[in-house]
């Protein structure tokens, strides 16, 4: 094993997914409370202090609520870009953070932390400065891509060659369109800064499988927009079209919104 990964939570009420690269063990966002992070890795039989660090994606509080308490209870480095950093720390969204356990990353520039290659990709989203990460360790890799208004060739390049990936299925345009959210909330979910939807993801993944791919896990479904059943068949139908099946090509799956799913491995 060289990657477990596994959603503590997932969707638009909150989202953390864990993630072990060798003995190195790390979170990406915490936006769910302190107690339900806890309670997650308690069931994961993770003890919260051999957590060696937090990545955060953006500032919104789907991705931040806990990450201030989580740090200060555990005493763990929180990695965000600078932009976010000031947004969290000037606009006292996180609480204080110990010094040295602010840690500004740049976008663009790999990370290295002993043999695991962090890579924080830019992507379009209405925070102030939203990236995604690959992870790279021992040849293998695992992407984490959610809040993406569009996928461009260049986020695709930093997709391609993933073992794993957990990929945002959003929202079902027809039911956003026809739901109850108000026109301007339904202007931004569809803007090229918004939220990816099931057609448009189930299309990139498409395009990024390869033979290697062992896994994907569609997260960040919206609770109004979206049902499981319709993500995972836009999945399974556009994956088919070119030949690949799901259960014997590639293993796809759903993140469950409010409890821990079941844990991937590569
Ligand atoms: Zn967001
Ligand atoms: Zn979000």
């Amino acid at each position: 094993m060289d990657f477990k990964l596994c959603a503590i939570a997932s969707g638009s009420s909150g989202n953390c997914t864990f993630l072990q690269a060798g003995e190195q063990m790390f979170l990406i966002d915490i936006g769910i409370s302190g107690k339900k992070v806890t309670e997650g890795l308690g069931e994961l039989g993770i003890d919260p202090k051999e957590v060696h660090g937090i990545f955060v994606t953006h500032e919104h509080i789907d991705h931040i609520k806990g990450v201030g308490i989580f740090s200060r209870k555990y005493d763990t480095p929180i990695y965000a870009t600078q932009k976010a950093w000031d947004k969290m720390l000037g606009a006292n969204m996180i609480g204080n953070v110990k010094e040295h356990n602010i840690r500004p990353i740049c976008k663009e520039e790999p990370l290295h932390l002993e043999a695991l290659r962090i890579f924080p990709y830019t992507i379009y989203h209405d925070a102030v400065d939203p990236v995604g990460y690959s992870f790279e360790y021992k040849a293998k890799k695992i992407t984490i891509a959610t809040d993406i208004g569009v996928i461009d060739e260049r986020i695709k390049e930093n997709l391609r060659g993933s073992h794993g990936i957990l990929l945002e299925f959003n929202h079902d345009i027809h039911m956003l369109e026809a739901g109850s959210y108000p026109f301007h909330l339904k202007k931004r979910i569809l803007s090229d800064v918004g939220h990816l939807n099931n057609e448009a993801a189930a299309e990139v993944l498409r395009d990024i499988y390869h033979e290697g791919m062992q896994w994907a896990i569609l997260g960040h479904l919206s609770k109004d927009n979206n049902v499981p059943d319709l993500a995972y068949l836009t999945a399974k139908m556009a994956l088919e079209e070119k030949n690949i099946i799901v259960d014997r090509d590639i293993k796809v799956s759903v993140a469950k919104r409010d409890r821990v799913s079941e844990i991937h491995f590569i």
